[in-house]
């Protein structure tokens, strides 16, 4: 058994002048949407080159509040990759549109963009694309697809804040781009997210989305005229969002030390010798929110990652899985989806791990867990 205290796959990292500013809304009377709010997206507005950005209480409701602003519903077809947090596809079924899927590709893990094309009909009228792990797609392809045929971008950046693309930031340009702030997400306010918009008219929609449909005027003045939910962010995660957001540069640039570190640590030959699969060596646009493996199936039949995960754990390493295949979940599987539609996403989604990676982790702590990795898969 280790000595070590265990180290977990994710953890958040909260400074004491961010607690203390959470201390202050609390003590302020006034804890739910409010000045924070507005600084915290003033602030991702100015990061996002001036774009509008409106913050929400996920990263769930900013994609489902930009499919109703695109005006997508029943009868329209969004396609999307099958590796992602389920919530990427269930947003399109919570409009009452149909989710499509095309299998990604083996190295990057990201929808194939060839595949993408392939599963366009007449009905599909969006694509949200996922960028796992922070690693972006090829976005002049993607946007060039979609010009060709006439069709919305969601983007879900819930992984890829402090991404860029051609030293372009991922939110600074594009349709719909959507991040998240959950717990494990390299900037968080505990739960929430955010959506950068096109215009004050996409934004003046999706604060009405947010809140009932709701219009107020003058002093008493109230009206809806569209049907809206209840997804503000309150005043207390803001608070949190804005003591992380100041620490973006910081925090990515750790992470992207942490992913060479490990790279080194695995060194020229791992791959070869052990049969796992290390993620694209990429570190000046992947913020690094994960750092994936793919593992090799086992010789004797048992099933790799649980045996791995439990093996690791019994080290003293935490690891996760990101993500099980959406389309073998049972509410998809009763929609007619099954085995063998897209066999990349399946062996990806069976054998892909999630090793350690927050922004408090040392390069002693990646060779940890680069030790026990090998220790692990060694015949
Ligand atoms: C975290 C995440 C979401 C959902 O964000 P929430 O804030 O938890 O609603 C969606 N898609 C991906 C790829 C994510 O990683």
């Amino acid at each position: 058994m280790s000595q070590q205290p265990f180290l977990p796959f994710s953890k958040p990292v909260i400074d004491e002048a961010t607690i203390a500013a959470v201390g202050d809304v609390l003590r302020s009377g006034w804890i739910t949407s409010g000045p924070k709010v507005q600084a915290f997206e003033a602030q991702l507005s100015e990061y996002f080159g001036g774009r509008p950005v409106r913050t929400f209480n996920s990263g769930t409701c900013t994609m489902e509040i930009a499919l109703r602003i695109a005006g997508i519903g029943a009868g329209d077809e969004v396609i999307t990759t099958p590796i992602s947090w389920v919530a990427t596809a269930n947003v399109i079924l919570e409009v009452g549109a149909t989710s499509v899927f095309a299998d990604i590709d083996p190295i990057t893990r990201n929808i194939d963009l060839d595949r993408l094309e392939a599963a366009i009909t007449p009905r599909t009228k969006a694509i949200i694309p996922v960028y796992l792990a922070g690693l972006p797609l090829d976005m002049d392809r993607l946007y060039g697809i979609a010009r060709k045929h006439g069709l919305r971008i969601v983007e879900d950046a819930a992984q890829a804040l402090g991404s860029s693309w051609k030293g372009q930031r991922i939110g600074a340009t594009g349709d719909f781009v959507s991040f998240s702030f959950q717990a494990n997400k390299n900037v968080t306010c505990s739960e929430g997210g955010c959506l950068v918009l096109n215009s004050a008219q996409e934004a003046r929609l999706a604060e009405k989305y947010r809140l009932q449909g709701v219009t107020r005027s003058g002093f008493d003045g109230l009206d809806v005229d569209v049907l809206g939910g209840k997804f503000n962010m309150t005043d207390i995660a803001a608070a949190i969002g804005l003591g992380q957001f100041a620490g973006i540069e910081a925090i990515t640039a750790h992470r992207r030390l942490l992913a060479h570190h490990y790279f080194e640590c695995f060194g020229r030959d791992f791959e070869a010798r052990y049969g796992a699969q290390l993620p694209p060596a990429d570190f000046t646009q992947s913020n690094w929110h994960l750092f994936q493996l793919v593992l090799p199936e086992r010789a004797d039949g048992k099933p790799a990652r649980a045996t791995f995960m439990e093996k690791m754990q019994a080290l003293g390493v935490g690891v996760g899985y990101h993500y099980p295949p959406i389309h073998l979940l049972s509410l998809y599987r009763e929609r007619g989806f099954k085995e063998g539609m897209f066999p990349v996403a399946e062996r990806v989604g069976r054998l892909i791990v999630s090793l350690p990676m927050f922004s408090s982790m040392s390069t002693d702590d990646v060779e940890r867990v680069v030790a026990a990795v090998k220790a692990v898969l060694q015949k």
